[in-house]
């Protein structure tokens, strides 16, 4: 049966994806977390929250679900594929993995060797839809801590100033835009960015997974620039849990601010409503030119299966509660 919905008027869309349980998660697990409940005729699906322990549960509707056996190659047949020919036309697109730290949204950006992520898909679909003179793909890919930037493409992951131009848009002041012509040049680029991910912030701890990384492919073609996004979120995991973990109250308020904002603006955007408060974060000041207007944006809800309440968090703040 139809999995996804094919409602595609909203600016967001909203997909929810679970893991399976890892290994060392299998032995205490029954059932994951969340399932899916329901399917609406070309519409939405209502997806169940259930903590298996005092049974308590609630219900919410998303554009689309993806469970345990599901590959990060169904989403992206299913969700990315579609908004790769706008690129080509000039409209942007992003598409962003948001979760608590351990839900899986570097495996589904990123992916492994054997089963690559969105990331190497995406480039790869898009390298070739670009063959001969007509169009050039050229790449970034940058981190966001603490709502400073820092590109991954340069040595020792140089900090790079947003600055707002003539027309109130903001820019990434000498991000490195290098150009890529096969999967080869595309991989070894890549590979060196994730690795400056990893080392960059030395003597601090688990960097990566608190801040925001972006990787872009820009297409030009004769006529026009199209960009596509794709964010690997920082953990969206709450003050409690990272205080518990030693790290300072500034940093996970920062954290938490960006993705408040996040949320706000795709709730803006989804609601047609008038103001859309990006200037309230880095991040989304950063993306403006990528959210709203005609762009299009998936966000991808990763959730943890053994992960009850961390997981109703992530869905309350990226879909619809239901009330039905
Ligand atoms: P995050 O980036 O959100 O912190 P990770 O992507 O690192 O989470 O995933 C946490 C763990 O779960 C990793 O060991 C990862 O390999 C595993 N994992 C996530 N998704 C899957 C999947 N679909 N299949 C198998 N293992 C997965
Ligand atoms: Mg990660």
């Amino acid at each position: 049966p139809a999995r996804s919905s094919t409602r595609s008027s909203l600016p967001v869309r909203v997909v929810l994806r679970v893991r399976p349980f890892l290994p060392s998660e299998a032995a205490s697990a029954t059932a994951p977390c969340v399932s899916l409940l329901d399917y609406h005729p070309g519409g939405e699906v209502t997806v169940q929250l259930k903590d298996q322990h005092t049974s308590r549960s609630e219900l919410y509707k998303v554009d689309s679900f993806f469970g345990q056996e599901d590959s990060v190659s169904q989403i992206f047949d299913q969700e990315v594929r579609a908004v790769i020919p706008g690129i080509f036309e000039g409209i942007n697109a992003t598409v962003f993995a948001y979760g608590a730290t351990g839900s899986g949204k570097t495996y589904t950006m990123q992916g492994t060797e054997d089963f690559p992520g969105l990331i190497p898909l995406a480039a790869s679909t898009i390298l070739a839809n670009c063959t001969g003179t007509w169009c050039s793909v050229e790449m970034s890919y940058y981190e966001v801590y603490l709502e400073r930037c820092y590109d991954l493409l340069e040595p020792k992951a140089k900090e790079i100033m947003a600055l707002d131009d003539k027309d109130g848009n903001m820019q990434l002041k000498g991000l490195s835009w290098v150009p890529v012509r096969s999967m080869e040049e595309f991989e070894e680029l890549y590979s060196i960015g994730v690795q400056r991910r990893n080392v960059a912030h030395t003597g601090l701890n688990d960097v990566s997974s608190r801040s925001h990384a972006v990787l872009s492919l820009r297409v030009s073609t004769d006529v026009v620039k199209g960009k596509l996004n794709l964010i690997d979120l920082a953990g969206s995991e709450d003050n409690r849990r990272t205080l518990n973990e030693g790290i300072h109250l500034q940093e996970s308020s920062k954290i938490n601010l960006s993705l408040f904002t996040l949320s706000n603006v795709f709730s803006a955007l989804n609601k047609n409503e008038h103001r859309i408060p990006y200037r309230e974060s880095k991040l989304t000041r950063i993306l403006q030119d990528s959210l709203g207007g005609s762009s299009r944006a998936v966000m991808i809800a990763c959730l943890n299966p053994a992960e009850y309440q961390e997981s109703a968090k992530t869905v309350s703040l990226a879909a619809r509660p239901c009330h039905t």
